[in-house]
């Protein structure tokens, strides 16, 4: 079998996002990141003479065993483990903040080791226990109504940090439970990081790793044609849910600034060709925006845009993020949407809110976070998170 971490894979290199109207990328240098792709481990444990297979006795301790240190490696020699110490760096990430909501999610905030900010959450939902990880720092392509993207894309995520938020959030479970599904849907946009974020889900797979099948992986996108492409023709294997939220140019272009060089036929057209490879359904993602995109008429467009596919609609009714104008749906509009859809024969979900009291739509707790952290007060750490009085828990 293939090794978790081939070797000659991964440089922490990072690629700007080719459609990223607000880009500024910059390096990381994290070439010693236990969790980066590469051979530096293999190497290492060579010139000092240890045997093959420690390497994989390493992971074992991290991936199944969630070890925190490297002292936690008991079987390892002492010598063994204090070299490694010195040599190696298991977590670049800090816990900025971690909050928990009544209904099971947990949501972290990480900083890394630039200082810059991520989000991450565990879902619980029955059996399941599904994560939401970041792809990037910021997002650059500048949906109105997300948090993500206020401040566009500040840099791609390196492999190391996508696996490390798996792993921090694989910690918050009681050691009989495992991680199940991962939904690739928190900061960033995946498609403009695919080099960093397909090795990564490729740990996440791996049986040395956490061994979730493909089948529950989600990557969610705002659908960048060529990337959605490359995904086809090398790895249709995942889940894909494509973020449409207007049916048209016109409004999607309002809503979705990236769609003003893309357009709507070409993103279903992408998805249709990734249907084609995978013959996964695919979903499709609709925030629902008060008096905005709701309408009877825009129910209709879009049951015949997306009508006559194998494809599931999550119907995400806006989650509000403070100082941002749109309004949530009536629970009126709100209906008549779906049973528009419905009745035109489309497969439609609403998206249930979990962890809207710890502001677990992408983005909005590293804003709050930062808003916290004015001059006036320096506590980082925090359990009761302050709520926008328009935040109220459903
Ligand atoms: N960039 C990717 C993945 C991250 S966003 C994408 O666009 O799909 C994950 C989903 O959350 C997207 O469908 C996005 O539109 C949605 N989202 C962002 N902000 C939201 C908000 N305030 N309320 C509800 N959904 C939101």
């Amino acid at each position: 079998m293939e090794e978790i971490y081939p070797t000659g894979t991964g440089s922490a290199r990072v690629s700007g996002p080719s459609a990223a109207p607000r880009s500024h990328t910059m390096e990381l240098a994290t070439s010693r990141h236990l969790l980066e792709p590469g051979d530096a481990l293999a190497t290492w444990l060579a010139e000092q003479g240890q045997p093959a297979w420690r390497a994989k006795a390493i992971r074992r301790w991290l991936f199944a065993g969630r070890a925190m240190s490297f002292a936690e490696m008991t079987d390892l020699p002492a010598a063994l483990r204090g070299a490694l110490e010195s040599e190696f760096t298991l977590w670049t990430t800090s816990i900025a903040m971690h909050h928990r909501a009544d209904d099971g999610t947990e949501k972290l905030l990480l900083e890394l080791a630039d200082g810059h900010r991520i989000e991450c959450v565990l879902l619980r939902d029955g059996d399941r226990r599904t994560v939401c990880i970041s792809s990037q720092v910021g997002c650059a392509m500048g949906c109105v109504f997300c948090a993500s993207g206020i401040d566009g894309v500040v840099r791609n995520l390196t492999t190391g940090e996508i696996v490390e938020q798996l792993l921090r959030l694989a910690r918050l479970l009681p050691a009989h439970e495992r991680l199940s599904h991962i939904v690739v849907m928190g900061m960033g946009e995946p498609l403009a990081n695919l080099d960093r974020v397909l090795p990564a889900l490729a740990v996440a797979q791996h049986p040395d790793g956490l061994g979730i099948s493909q089948r529950r992986i989600t990557i969610s996108t705002v659908g960048l044609p060529p990337a959605m492409d490359r995904l086809t023709a090398e790895n249709p294997g995942y889940h894909l849910a494509v973020s449409l939220h207007a049916a048209d140019d016109e409004l999607r272009t309002r809503l979705v600034p990236v769609n003003k060089a893309i357009g709507v036929e070409a993103v279903m057209a992408a998805a249709d060709r990734y249907w084609e490879a995978s013959g996964r359904r695919l979903t499709f993602e609709y925030v629902l925006l008060g008096e905005l995109n709701d309408s009877l008429e825009h129910a209709r467009r879009l049951a015949r845009l997306i009508g006559g596919r194998a494809a599931l609609l999550n119907v995400i009714p806006y989650n509000p993020v403070a100082g941002m104008p749109w309004k949530e749906p009536t629970p009126e509009a709100r209906e008549r949407f779906i049973a528009t859809l419905e009745s035109a024969g489309i497969n439609v979900q609403i998206r249930r809110r979990k962890g809207a009291r710890i502001n677990a739509a992408c983005g909005q707790l590293r804003r709050l976070a930062a808003q916290e952290m004015s001059p006036k007060s320096s506590t980082v750490a925090s359990t009761s998170p302050r709520m926008p009085p328009s935040q109220t828990a459903q």
